[in-house]
């Protein structure tokens, strides 16, 4: 894969982690704003939005794929990006296309990401 398209699919990685990030943050905005109807302002002190205490309101579905977007921008960064886990071997372009932080090629790949 060319450098370019690598830095697309960064850019896709980091977009798609902010969308996550952002949802979650909403989330916790409106589990605060609940809890602090009850009570009171003690919250507020507590309130933070770094990415640590995100992930404590974040679904596990979430949370594993903000795992392989972070996963897969690190790869990038150390310029071993699209390259299999398990075989060594590197990971096919159109499978990168469709799932950017896909860690394994589509020989080694679990059964049950199939309908990806
Ligand atoms: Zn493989």
């Amino acid at each position: 894969m060319r450098k370019r398209e690598i830095q697309k699919i960064r850019k896709e990685l980091e977009a798609e982690k902010l969308d996550i990030l952002d949802a979650v943050k909403r989330l916790k905005e409106k589990e605060e704003s609940y809890l602090n109807d009850e009570v009171g302002d003690d919250l507020d002190k507590a309130a933070g939005n770094s990415q640590r205490e995100l992930l404590f309101y974040i679904s596990d579905h979430d949370h594993q794929r903000l795992d392989a977007i972070e996963d897969a921008l690190q790869k990038i960064d150390e310029d071993r990006f699209g390259v299999c886990e398990t075989c060594g071997k590197k990971i096919s372009n159109n499978r990168l296309i469709a799932i950017p932080y896909a860690r394994l090629c589509m020989k080694c790949k679990p059964e049950a990401e199939n309908n990806s």
